[in-house]
C-alpha cells in the first residue's frame, strides 16, 4: 500500500474555508486513491507566525528563544486541529498530532532546530487504522522536553523528513505557486514555470533565496531518495519535480535566478596584511554564531587591505560591534556597515560544462548601470552583492538575458 505526505503551506490553510477546501482535496486524492497511507503536514495560517512574533516583540524587546518557540509552535497546532476536525465532518477518519506526540526530536538550538530523529511507532499506529495523521509542521521536541521550532519555512522540513522516515512514495509540497519557476513569479511576471529540478540547482536556489522550499527539506529529499514535488492547491497541475541531476531530461545553463533582499556589508579598512587579521574576525563572529557570506579582500598595497564582508542584515549591528572590537587590535583604520545590500544569484548545473556565465551576468549588469561590490561563485551558481534598490531590477534584466532570450540549444547531457 503506498504512502504519501502532503504538506500545505500557510496560504493553503490561510482561512477556515481554505482549511475547508484543502479537506475537500484530501478527500478526493483518497477517493481516488482509497487505501494510501497519508501524513498530512500543515503549517501555520497565512501570517500567523509574524502575528505571534510581533506579540512576542510588542511583549518584550528580545524575546527569550525558548518562551518564543513555545508561542510559535501554536500557530501550527491551530491549524491542525481545525484541518482535522474539517475532514471529519467530511466523512475522512483523520487526527491532528503536535510533533511531541509524534516524536520529533531535535537539539537544542531554539528557533533553528534540526530534527534528530523521528520515531515512527505513533504515525503507524494511526496510519494503520486507516486515519490521515494530521502532524504541525515546523515544530520538534528537544531531549529536555522543550518545544522548539525549525526556522522560517520549516514545515517543508517536517514533511519530507517524515516522508523520509516513512519511506513514502512522495512528498508533495502544495502551496500557492504552481511549481517551482526560473524565478520568483511575484517579482518577474515572467517568470518560466520549471517542469524539473535536479537537487543540486534547488538546494542552491533556496539557500540563495527561493523560499518556495526550505534547503534543508531539499538536502533531506536528496540524501534519502525522497521523491519530492512542488504544487498548487488551488492551481492543479503536475507541479515541478525534484530529481536526480542525471535523470533532468535538458541542462540549461542557467536554471533560476534567486535574490535575498536581506543582506548587508561591512567593511574592515587598511588591515595589515597576513591571515592573523582574518582569524582574529572571521573567528570572533564564528564565536556569536553569526554567519559570514561573501567576502572580498580590495585595495591590496604592500601592507594592507580593506576587507568586506557580508551577513544578513538583521544581525549586522551585532557584526558591526564584532568588527569594530577587532579595530584596535589588528591596528587597522576602522569599520563600518552598509546595509540595503541585495544578493543576486544565477544558478544551473550546466555552468559545470561552459564558460562565460560570469562574464555575461557583468555586461547585463553593467547594461543596467547597477554597481556590483562583491562576488561569488560555486561550481553552479554566480553571486553577486548589489544595492538593494536596484535588487529586483537585476533579477529581471539577469532573467530576460539569461533565460527568456536563451537559445534553443540546451548543454549536452
Ligand atoms: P508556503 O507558505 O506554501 O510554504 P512560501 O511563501 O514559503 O509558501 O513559498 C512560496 C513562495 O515562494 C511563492 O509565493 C513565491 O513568491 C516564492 N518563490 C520565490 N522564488 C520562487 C521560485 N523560484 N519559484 C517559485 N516560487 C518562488
Ligand atoms: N509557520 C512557519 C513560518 O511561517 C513555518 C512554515 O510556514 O513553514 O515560517
Ligand atoms: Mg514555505
Amino acid at each position: 500500500m503506498a504512502t504519501v505526505v502532503k504538506k500545505f503551506g500557510g496560504t493553503s490553510v490561510g482561512d477556515v474555508q481554505r482549511i475547508k477546501n484543502v479537506a475537500a482535496l484530501v478527500k478526493d486524492f483518497l477517493d481516488k486513491q482509497p487505501g494510501t497511507r497519508l501524513v498530512v503536514v500543515a503549517s501555520a495560517m497565512a501570517g500567523e507566525t509574524n502575528r505571534l512574533i510581533a506579540l512576542a516583540k510588542s511583549c518584550v524587546p528580545s524575546p527569550d528563544p525558548r518562551e518564543l518557540d513555545a508561542l510559535l509552535a501554536t500557530g501550527e497546532e491551530t491549524s491542525i486541529a481545525l484541518l482535522a476536525m474539517a475532514l471529519i465532518e467530511q466523512g475522512v477518519p483523520a487526527v491532528s498530532l503536535t510533533a511531541e506526540q509524534v516524536g520529533i526530536s531535535t537539539d537544542t538550538r531554539h528557533n533553528n532546530a534540526q530534527i534528530t530523529e523521528i520515531k515512527s511507532q505513533r504515525l503507524e499506529q494511526v496510519l494503520s487504522k486507516g486515519k490521515v495523521a494530521v502532524v504541525a509542521g515546523f515544530q520538534g521536541v528537544d531531549g529536555d522536553g522543550n518545544v522548539t521550532t525549525l526556522g522560517r519555512g520549516g514545515s517543508d522540513i517536517t514533511a519530507v523528513a517524515i516522508a523520509a522516515e516513512l519511506k513514502a512514495d512522495a512528498c508533495y509540497i502544495y502551496t500557492d505557486v504552481e511549481g517551482v519557476f526560473s524565478t520568483d513569479p511575484r517579482i518577474c511576471p515572467r517568470a518560466q514555470y520549471l517542469k524539473e529540478v535536479s537537487h543540486e540547482e534547488m538546494l542552491e536556489m533556496a539557500s540563495l533565496g527561493a523560499k518556495v522550499l526550505h534547503p534543508r527539506s531539499v538536502y533531506f529529499a536528496m540524501r534519502y531518495e525522497v521523491p519530492l514535488v512542488v504544487l498548487s492547491t488551488f492551481n492543479p497541475g503536475p507541479g515541478t519535480w525534484i530529481i536526480k541531476e542525471e535523470k533532468l531530461m535538458e541542462k540549461p545553463l542557467v536554471t533560476g535566478i534567486t535574490y535575498r533582499m536581506d543582506e548587508a556589508k561591512i567593511t574592515v579598512n587598511k588591515v595589515p596584511g597576513g591571515s592573523k587579521p582574518l582569524d582574529l574576525i572571521f573567528g570572533r563572529l564564528a564565536e556569536h554564531g553569526i554567519l559570514v557570506d561573501m567576502i572580498t579582500q580590495s585595495g591590496v598595497s604592500k601592507d594592507s587591505y580593506d576587507l568586506s564582508f557580508t551577513v544578513p542584515d538583521e544581525v549586522s549591528g551585532q557584526a558591526l560591534e564584532i568588527a569594530q572590537q577587532c579595530v584596535p587590535e589588528l591596528e587597522a583604520e576602522g569599520a563600518h556597515l552598509e546595509r540595503d545590500i541585495a544578493k543576486i544569484s544565477v544558478v544551473g548545473v550546466g555552468m559545470r560544462y561552459h564558460t562565460g556565465v560570469a562574464a555575461k551576468m557583468f555586461s547585463v549588469l553593467a547594461e543596467e548601470n547597477i554597481d556590483v561590490q562583491m562576488i561569488g561563485t560555486s561550481e553552479i551558481k554566480i553571486s553577486v552583492a548589489v544595492p538593494r534598490k536596484y535588487g529586483e531590477v537585476a533579477v529581471r534584466a539577469l532573467h530576460e538575458k539569461f533565460i527568456e532570450m536563451r537559445p534553443e540549444v540546451s548543454v549536452e547531457k
